[in-house]
């Protein structure tokens, strides 16, 4: 409990462990639905019916990428679809309701994007108001300058690099 009642402004930096199961799958190879469903993402961008980023937010940077939204690709196969007809009508990850576009920072920036931190951190960003965002962006300058400076974003064809980071992050643990 804080003293007075108020929780002092503070920045908070977690180490996430985020743990997923694959199956054995496909390589990944851009089907013609998602290279259709992509182009039709961005001609709705040129013609200004859709946001070239969902967070949008004025920080945005290094141009436009689609995220598979609700089932990732390398899942498409395990997914029972019954299960994910709860929330989309989709029957495969390229299906165009899975596709979203957001900016590569927002995307798979380190510590900005949704392949990099949990979702109720990556989705305030879209919502802060500003002077609130600024401060979140400073702290996301320093974390980069000062903390972590040689921290790579994050890239899809690096899930095995992080597969054994966390494998390792987890004997530690287990021995403590
Ligand atoms: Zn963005
Ligand atoms: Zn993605």
């Amino acid at each position: 409990m804080s003293k007075d009642g108020i929780v002092k402004a503070h920045d908070s930096i977690r180490h996430l462990i985020d743990i997923t199961h694959y199956d054995d799958h496909p390589d990944r190879v851009e089907s013609s639905e998602f290279a259709a469903n992509k182009e039709k993402i961005h001609k709705k961008i040129a013609a200004g019916e859709l946001a070239p980023c969902f967070i949008n937010n004025g920080y945005c940077k290094d141009g436009t990428e689609v995220h598979h939204r609700f089932v990732e690709y390398s899942a498409g196969d395990e997914v029972d679809y019954n299960l994910v007809h709860i929330d989309s009508p989709i029957n495969n990850p390229d299906d165009e309701d899975n596709l979203e576009p957001i900016c590569k920072r927002h995307h798979i920036g380190s510590a900005t994007g949704k392949h990099s931190m949990s979702h109720s951190s990556w989705i305030l960003q879209k919502y802060l108001k500003p002077a609130s965002l600024a401060l979140f962006e400073a702290a996301v300058s320093h974390l980069k300058e000062h903390v972590y400076p040689n921290h790579a974003d994050k890239t899809h064809s690096d899930h095995r690099a992080i597969g054994n980071h966390a494998e390792n992050i987890i004997k530690t643990l287990a021995a403590k």
